[in-house]
């Protein structure tokens, strides 16, 4: 079956549909003894910010799967909104880095958040993007991601944040955008309720 929709979408969802560092620094404020807020994260290594080994991030992160974690991270703003008024027109295939162990809880977060796609799937980054999505426009906020996923699709937009903002000079398709809102402002569509403030 041929889906007649003209645009292919790739969609990230930590940064991009959940707001994983908001969420995050408190529970690693907590564990590592750190005052930190989501604007010291300056770098995709949590583990440089706080201080502390890789893999005492990795088996704090690896801790928090199970705990429902994930299933409580709050929805980015505007988010939801902009994929339902996308969906009619776009083929939405969400791309996580997360675990694929998470994908039951990851599910259920995006069916709660009323969050529409047409295909989910579990790669590690940064080679998260691959030809075969073919996919017209990408959407993220790992840096390393975006500039993969630039050699492969016309279009990437980038959420600005902290972390990814180590680079002087994007490649042409990538587009940074501070929200969903301007997302959808360069597909030529308006936000629909929100979408200001990522
Ligand atoms: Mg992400």
């Amino acid at each position: 079956m041929t889906d007649k929709r003209p645009l292919r979408l790739a969609v990230d969802i930590d940064g991009v549909l959940a707001n994983l560092v908001a969420d995050f620094v408190p529970l690693m404020n907590r564990r590592f003894g750190r005052n930190l807020t989501p604007d010291d994260i300056t770098q995709y290594a949590f583990e440089a910010v706080a201080g502390v080994s890789t893999k005492e991030m990795d088996d704090f992160m690896r801790g928090l799967i199970g705990t429902g974690f994930y299933g409580r991270l709050t929805p980015v703003r505007g988010a939801a909104d902009a994929l339902r008024a996308l969906q009619p027109q776009a083929h939405i295939h969400l791309i996580t880095s997360r675990p694929a162990g998470l994908e039951a809880e990851t599910r259920a977060w995006l069916h709660r958040h009323a969050i529409p796609y047409d295909a989910l799937t579990f790669r590690r980054r940064p080679h998260k993007l691959r030809a075969e999505d073919r996919a017209d426009v990408v959407i993220e906020d790992d840096l390393e991601a975006a500039l993969t996923a630039a050699t492969l699709a016309p279009r990437v937009f980038l959420l600005d944040y902290p972390y990814n903002r180590c680079v002087a000079l994007l490649p042409e398709a990538c587009v940074r955008v501070r929200n969903w809102g301007e997302i959808l402002g360069y597909l030529g569509l308006s936000a629909q309720g929100g979408g200001q403030d990522v």
